[in-house]
């Protein structure tokens, strides 16, 4: 078997956990391997930490499938695959949620999302490009889907030296599906909405909203298909807005309405929600609930200072829009912008607003989204539920 030998020192990051190695931590090569090759994976010491998928052409040159000696074939992929889908279903997941989460399930570079009788998967890296007839095959296998969608249409697969892909790799469908998440009936197309068509990873987060919103005048930021607006429109909210940027997601939310007889109690405002909060704020509009669910501020650690502005400015108009009692559900999907940070910034945001809030809940990705402690990348979406004392 080929191997990457390590750099002096440099197994630690693999031995806490960590599966990725670094064009920087290598020392050499051996055997005669390609780009998208199974690799062994030795320290300078010649010990011996698993085995993963080689590709020179990123700066993540090696991710680590396994701490042991099997082969990375067909079998232990459907292994992997049927373990992930176990776990979902000890879950209880419904008709859409994420069956595979890269790295969390050990399968660094593979994502696939069941919608009803529709799976779509996601191809980050070049070694599972490779792979893609084993994932479909397995993907028909365990989840007997009538179509299977591929959306690799994201720009990190350049850094693996791959275009992007989208298109539907097996059966028939236009894309179009419905299906029920969170108790919300949505209609999605899979093959031009963002994403792999929605924010499973919130679904957790629409009950916290709705078991709040009775009577209260709510407002949905960067809503999307109006998960939050639907949600609180369910839960009894009075009346609710919801502020989108995108056309199309808009026209989805509008029919998201009509699904689930929400028509005539949410408002939708397809606008920039920075000017939205701003004329509000000027115009001193008060709302009895705000979720904030904007996307990503920062990809890289360069920019957090920039983000944090973002954030800052955003949660400060949101809160001075609330009345004592209001309540207030932030989010950030920015890996890089850590807990205590989040936090720093909603204090700072309550102090310059004089709204001293206290913290009901901390909200993160649905646990069809698992978090490895190991992997810090792993956690991203981070949200604090907060009301104005
Ligand atoms: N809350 C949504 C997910 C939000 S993702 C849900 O639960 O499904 C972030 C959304 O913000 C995207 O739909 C994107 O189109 C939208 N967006 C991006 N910039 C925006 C802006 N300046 N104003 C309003 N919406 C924006």
């Amino acid at each position: 078997m080929p191997s990457v030998i390590l750099k002096a020192g440099k197994e630690r990051r693999l031995i806490a956990g960590h599966p990725w190695i670094y064009a920087g931590e290598i020392d050499k090569i051996t055997g005669d391997v390609r780009d998208g090759d199974e690799v062994d994976i030795r320290d300078s010491k010649d010990r011996h930490h698993g085995r993963g998928l080689l590709n020179r052409k990123s700066q993540i040159t090696v991710r680590r499938f396994t701490t042991g000696k099997e082969e990375l074939d067909e079998a232990f992929f459907r292994g992997r695959v049927e373990a992930a889908l176990a776990y979902r279903r000890s879950l209880g997941c419904g008709d859409a949620y994420r069956v595979v989460f890269s790295e969390s399930d050990q399968l660094p570079g593979l994502i696939i999302d069941q919608y009803g009788d529709c799976v779509v998967f996601q191809a980050l890296t070049l070694g599972i490009e490779a792979r893609k007839p084993w994932v479909i095959r397995i993907i028909k296998d365990l989840l007997k889907p009538r179509a299977i969608i591929e959306r690799s249409d994201v720009h990190t697969r350049r850094l693996e030296g791959l275009e992007e892909a989208k298109g539907v790799v097996f059966g028939q469908t236009d894309g179009r599906v419905t299906v029920v998440c969170a108790g919300l009936r949505l209609e999605l197309d899979l093959l031009e909405d963002q994403k792999t068509g929605f924010f499973l990873d919130q679904s957790d987060n629409y009950r916290e909203v709705a078991a709040l919103a009775a009577g209260r005048r709510v407002l949905d930021c960067f809503s999307y298909h109006g998960g939050f607006a639907l949600a609180a429109a369910v839960g009894g909210a009075s009346r609710v807005e919801a502020v989108e940027i995108s056309e199309p997601a808009v026209s989805r939310a509008k029919r998201n309405a009509e699904l689930n007889d929400a028509v005539g109690k949410i408002e939708f405002n397809c606008a920039n929600a920075f000017d939205i909060l701003k004329k509000y704020d000027k115009e001193k509009r008060q709302f009895d609930m705000v979720v904030l669910d904007p996307p990503s501020f920062t990809r890289t650690k360069q920019k957090v200072d920039d983000a944090t502005r973002g954030y800052k400015e955003i949660n400060l108009r949101a809160l001075k829009m609330l009345p004592p009692g209001g309540v207030l559900a932030t989010f950030s999907c920015s890996h890089h912008i850590h807990w205590e940070l989040f936090r720093a910034i909603l204090v700072d945001a309550a102090a310059d607003a004089r709204k001293p809030v206290r913290l009901l809940q901390t909200l993160t990705q649905a646990r069809d989204h698992p978090i490895l402690p190991a992997i810090p990348e792993t956690e991203y979406l981070r949200g604090l539920l907060v009301q104005v004392l």
